[in-house]
């Protein structure tokens, strides 16, 4: 197991102590503190001036009352959550979640992720991520529009195209993005479109940004492959979840040769020895917010499912756990390399254990963390708010374009960050390095704040 540096101990210790409790938080501090022992020992002037510290320390907490009718006419209560985490190089930007394990660890440990994603996007975006323990699931149309407009009517006090800059996430898609920006607009007399991004055609969305995560994480792990003389052709891969980050994953691995043979929801998943028929995914997911198992129901012959389960234990080349976090195990880990796995890509963020990245990363395996790999979404988003800005409109062939070369630069500054540190290969270390650079030096050009 890799060990905080000892100068980094303390500040470990503190972040600990400061949010008792908040174990994803935890753990993703963690992780970044244990890269930074080389670049402190490098240059030490980082760690002057209390900024590591400043760095574990959101910028702003929001936590607030979402009060809403449902169908029946009863008053339910949610609670949300803003967390403004680093404004050193842009706009807080980061998704909002809805789901009922949402709370404030989870809320901050995937602001801290955002932080250094965005850094690493080379774009002007700091960080930031939100959400509400609300569970959309079994809501009927009205009742998540009712939500969506309560949620804004406290949000939008902290939004905005230059303070804060919201998307999807988790339970989050452009529906959603619809009320919330129909709420904003009405409730500020604004037609602001830089204020929420994932937006639909109509009203200022970019074309490619629903398919960007999942088509980004591909051609993350699609030039990771190349390394080792390796591509996506005939490999068979499996993608957990069945969201938005997993269908545009699938459809990018197919059109790059790859055979899904695999996904899933929290129910259970499907195996599917033909390759997953993706039409059917998203007419099930997409058009029809249906169960994964319904798939193999209407796929017949060929196809099953397996309700609960781990989706891990379907032997593959390459894996692409695109569902939430922690939940790839170091069980899982073990059961992948028997198997012969040579890849494996984050399309979610946190997904894999810290167990469970050292078992992959000592069996030779390559490994991209979701800081690295999943930032297609919000490099897209950046890209929507660039058109949002200039009252224009890019075709999706010239929004990919662009995605692909950003996705290629952060593969090469992460790979070539881990190699300047003396890690060759070490993706995990080459991302949080280079993010933390980034944001370290705008932060200390800005004086303390
Ligand atoms: P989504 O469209 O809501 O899909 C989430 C998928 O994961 C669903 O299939 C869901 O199954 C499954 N899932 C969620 N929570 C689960 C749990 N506790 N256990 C097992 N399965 C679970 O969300 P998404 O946008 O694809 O996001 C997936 C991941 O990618 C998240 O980690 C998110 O933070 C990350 N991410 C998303 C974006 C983006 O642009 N959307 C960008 C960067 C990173 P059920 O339907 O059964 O709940």
């Amino acid at each position: 197991m890799v060990n905080v540096d000892e100068k980094l101990e303390p500040i470990l210790t503190d972040v600990l102590r400061r949010n008792a409790g908040e174990l994803e938080f935890h753990q993703a501090v963690r992780e970044v503190l244990e890269s930074l022992g080389r670049v402190i020992a490098k240059r030490p002037n980082y760690a002057d001036n209390a900024l590591i510290e400043r760095i574990c320390e959101p910028e702003r907490q929001i936590i607030f009352r979402v009060p809403w009718v449902d169908d029946k006419g009863q008053v339910q209560i949610n609670r949300g959550f803003r967390v403004q985490f680093n404004s050193a190089l842009g706009p807080y930007k980061g998704g909002i979640r809805f789901h009922p394990s949402v709370n404030v660890g989870i809320i901050k440990f995937l602001g801290f992720e955002q932080t250094f994603k965005n850094a690493l996007t080379g774009m002007p975006i700091g960080g930031g991520k939100g959400g509400s323990d609300f569970n959309p699931r079994g809501r009927s149309d009205g009742e998540i529009m009712r939500f969506c407009q309560s949620f804004m009517t406290e949000l939008h006090r902290h939004v905005g195209e230059y303070t804060d800059v919201p998307a999807g996430d988790i339970g989050v898609g452009s529906r959603e993005i619809g009320y919330m920006f129909g709420q904003y607009k009405r409730l500020t007399n604004r037609y602001e479109a830089g204020v929420l991004t994932g937006k639909g055609l109509l009203y200022g969305g970019s074309l490619a940004r629903k398919e960007a995560t999942g088509f980004g994480a591909t051609y993350f792990v699609e030039r990771m492959l190349a390394t080792k003389g390796h591509s996506f052709e005939g490999k068979r891969t499996v993608v957990s979840g069945s969201g938005n980050v997993a269908i545009y994953t699938m459809e990018k691995v197919q059109s790059f040769g790859g055979k899904v043979v695999a996904c899933s929801d929290s129910g259970g998943y499907v195996v599917d020895e033909h390759g997953i028929d993706l039409d059917l995914v998203k007419e099930i997911k997409e058009v029809r917010r249906e169960r994964i198992s319904e798939y193999a129901r209407r796929r017949g012959a060929g196809s099953h499912y397996i309700s609960g389960g781990c989706i891990w234990d379907v032997p593959c080349d390459v894996a692409m756990p695109s569902a939430t976090q922690n939940e790839l195990t170091g069980r899982d880990a073990r059961v992948l390399v028997k198997n012969g796995v040579i890849a494996v890509g984050e399309g979610a963020n946190m997904p894999t254990t810290p167990e469970a990245v050292r078992l992959f990363q000592e069996a030779g395996v390559l490994f991209a963390p979701g800081k690295a790999a999943n930032a297609g979404g919000v490099a897209t988003s950046a890209l929507e708010m660039q058109q949002n800005a200039s009252r224009d409109s890019w075709t999706f062939e010239d929004t990919e374009k662009r995605l692909a070369g950003i996705m290629h630069s952060i593969h090469d500054l992460c790979a070539g960050t881990a190699e300047e540190y003396g890690a060759p290969g070490d993706y995990v270390l080459g991302a949080n390095i280079a993010g933390f650079v980034r944001v370290a030096e705008a932060m200390d050009a800005l004086g303390v704040i």
